[in-house]
């Protein structure tokens, strides 16, 4: 039987909740997959910095990079908010998951699951079968460029100063990315910049350009200035299928397409690294209004670990039937109260669990 080591970090406020519905879903696989998932518990985020003194120990890190994938919750709360230092507060353990793994390419998709077209603030027919992809670059660019800083200036007053910075090799490897996952797609990629306006978007152009040329002639590249992409999506998001972008617009543009598609709570998230175990994690927050209630949504956190059945386990049919069970879950009416409308049940964090296992029973 193959078996896989997974780390499991389910984090601060309601991640441990979620994850619980989670391991239900991996215990469901294992059964009717013929696999074992060997899971290793860790503490990430302010648990972690409670018990050790630091978000994320050197342990808990060598047991991730010695994993298969890594299925994270979330980090943080009001408890450690400007109460410890910068260097210690929760989301700097995820930030030192993502930097020593080298998680460069951040995997978003935006899908509309049908049930809940209605909940979306735009009209059902623009969602409807929603599916896009963004792959967003995720460790370069402005967030980490130098110089960077806030200075006097000589004559009085302050400048403050962030630097946008890609070289060849980083646009390359994260369109590599891009170029392949839409193979398995739509077969369509539209790479979003400002070569207009920013030299850092001149060069991602031309070596998109040369990678698609060289490599990727049967996928249907289109470049697409980042502020029309976000007119674009809002607009008409179905002529989308993958959608390459940096790190700074890629945080901006996948939100607000994220916001498409209903709610936070169902939204997925992969970090995917060269070679090593990906991160597999909801894209919401730990959620310190609702924790601890039974509230929460768990279908983020369980099509998170779908993508790592997909993307880190090779186990894409296993993947495929997860899906399902969450669209099938949705359509029989089950809903938290984050997607509840009128008409449709209300469940607890530990009832829409219940619904994903029923489904894939049937
Ligand atoms: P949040 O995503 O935690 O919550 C925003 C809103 O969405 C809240 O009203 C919350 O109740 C709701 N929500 C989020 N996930 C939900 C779910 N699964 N089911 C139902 N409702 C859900 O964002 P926030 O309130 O801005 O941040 C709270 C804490 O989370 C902060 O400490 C922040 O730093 C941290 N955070 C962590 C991550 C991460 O771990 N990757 C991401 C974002 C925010």
């Amino acid at each position: 039987m193959t078996s896989y080591n997974i780390t499991m970090l389910p984090g601060d406020g309601i991640g441990p909740e979620i994850m619980a519905q989670v391991r239900r879903v991996m215990a469901w696989v294992e059964g009717a997959h013929g696999v074992s998932f060997k899971i290793t518990d860790g503490l990430i985020g302010g648990c972690a910095y409670e018990a050790d003194g630091v978000p994320l120990s050197d342990t808990t890190l060598a047991t991730a990079k010695a994993s298969d994938a890594i299925l994270m919750g979330a980090v943080g709360g009001p408890q450690w908010d400007g109460k410890v230092d910068y260097a210690k507060r929760p989301e700097a353990g995820l930030l030192r998951l993502r930097k020593d793994l080298d998680l460069f390419a951040n995997l978003r998709p935006a899908m509309c699951f049908d049930a809940l077209a209605d909940a979306s603030s735009l009209k059902r027919d623009l969602v409807a079968g929603l599916d896009i992809l963004f792959v967003r670059e995720l460790a370069g660019g402005v967030y980490f460029g130098e110089p960077r800083g806030i200075e006097d200036l000589p004559g009085g007053g302050r400048v403050g100063i962030n630097t946008q910075r890609y070289t060849d090799a980083e646009i390359i490897r994260i369109a590599h990315v891009a170029f392949d996952m839409a193979r398995k797609r739509g077969g369509r990629v539209h790479s979003a910049e400002k070569a207009n306006v920013m030299e850092a978007g001149v060069l991602w152009r031309e070596e998109v350009t040369k990678l698609h040329a060289a490599e990727y002639t049967d996928v249907k590249l289109e470049h697409i200035l980042a502020d029309n992409c976000a007119m674009q999506l809002v607009k008409a998001p179905k002529q989308f299928d993958v959608i390459l972008t940096d790190n700074l617009f890629g945080d901006i543009l996948s939100d607000a397409a994220a916001m498409l598609t209903g709610s936070l709570g169902m939204l997925p998230s992969a970090s995917l690294g060269s070679g090593g175990p990906g991160l597999y994690e909801p894209v919401h927050g730990s959620a310190p209004d609702i924790a601890g209630q039974n509230l929460a949504n768990p279908i983020a956190a369980i099509l998170s670990f779908a993508m790592a059945l997909r993307y880190s386990l090779d186990m894409g049919v296993a993947a495929d039937a997860v899906e399902a069970a969450v669209d099938k879950t949705l359509a029989s009416g089950a809903r938290t109260g984050d997607i509840w409308t009128e008409g449709t049940i209300r469940v607890g964090t530990d009832g829409m669990g219940d619904a994903v296992l029923k489904a894939l029973n049937n």
